[in-house]
Formats: structure tokens, sequence, C-alpha cells
């Protein structure tokens, strides 16, 4: 009988924390850090790969502008931009850089791969830090409008998938034929 009312409850929660806008930290600019942990293996629901034509449903139309650090990731940054429609590339668009290490300047958190701050005022990635160079950059974009969603590990299977608190690094001795 509890689980009938958790069951909603849970689900509101997720929608909450969806549909809720990084408002804070659009005032404080305070960044909106991802960390990366290790998992044997991945969860049956999580796809592998973005969706070939995802372009999920935003607020407002943003774009975004990849810095020369990130020229290496150029091609996984555009395919993770590619998961929300109305994000596209400008000049004058929120500046992608992209980094050797852990960023420890987002504001928390150990093992920070991503992080956007003032909800989209700049980006920092750590593809170094990932084996999903695609799905973190997606990730980072969402922030311009999401936050963190009840998801465990991030994964392309959609928005709310794609905004879980975490990227997580599977392993590759978990192969079968
Ligand atoms: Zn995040």
């Amino acid at each position: 009988m509890r689980k009938l009312f958790l069951a909603p409850a849970l689900l509101a929660l997720v929608l909450a924390v969806l549909v809720a806008p990084s408002s804070q930290s659009a005032f404080n600019a305070e960044g909106h850090g991802t960390s990366a942990v290790e998992l044997a293996a991945a969860p049956a629901d999580v796809l592998s790969e973005g969706p070939s034509a995802a372009a999920w449903p935003v607020p407002n139309a943003r774009t975004y502008r990849i810095l020369s650090s990130c020229s290496p990731y150029a091609s996984a940054i555009r395919t993770g931009a590619r998961a929300w429609s109305g994000l596209t590339e400008s000049s004058s668009g929120t500046p992608v850089e992209c980094r050797n290490g852990y960023i420890t300047d987002c504001g928390g958190g150990s093992r920070v791969v991503g992080c956007n701050w003032g909800a989209g005022q700049r980006i920092a990635l750590y593809m170094g830090g990932v084996n999903d160079d695609a799905l973190l950059a997606a990730h980072e974009f969402g922030h311009n409008w999401y936050g963190h969603s009840s998801y465990q590990c991030a994964g392309w299977g959609s928005a709310a998938q794609v905004m879980a608190p975490a990227i997580c690094n599977y392993s590759s001795a978990t192969t079968i034929d």
C-alpha cells in the first residue's frame, strides 16, 4: 500500500528536478558540477550511443562556441549539442573550453569532469575523465536549462537520463559476444 503513495511522489520529484530551471546559478554564476564514477557494468537501460536524431525540446534557444582548447573534441561536442533542439553554434554563444584534468573551480564535488557556470555563461569539459565525450557535452549543455535528474548515471535514453548527476564509466571487462 505504501508503494502506491511513493510512486507518484517519486515521479513528482523527477519532474520537479527536470522542470526547475537553474535559476539560482543564473544569479550567482556558481558552477554546476558533474562527477565521474566507475561502475563494473552498464545498467540494461543505458543506451551506448545517442539517438540519431535526438533533439529534445528546451524552453528557449541557445548558442555556443567551441574554444581552441576543444578543437580535438569539436565533433563530439557538436554531437552532444544535437541532443537539444534550438542549440546552435554562434561566435557570441556560450564559450566551451576543454581542460586537461578534473575541474576544481566548479564549486565542489570530486572528480568533476564538466561544469556549466551561470546556466550558460561558460562551460568547461574534461574529456579525459569520461568514456563518452558527446554525452558529457550534451549533459553540460543541458544545464543551460535543466538541473540534475534522479537517474544515477547519465545515458542517451532520454533528456532526463542525460541529466543524471554523474557520468558513469563502465568497464570494458564485461564485453560479451
Ligand atoms: Zn550536471
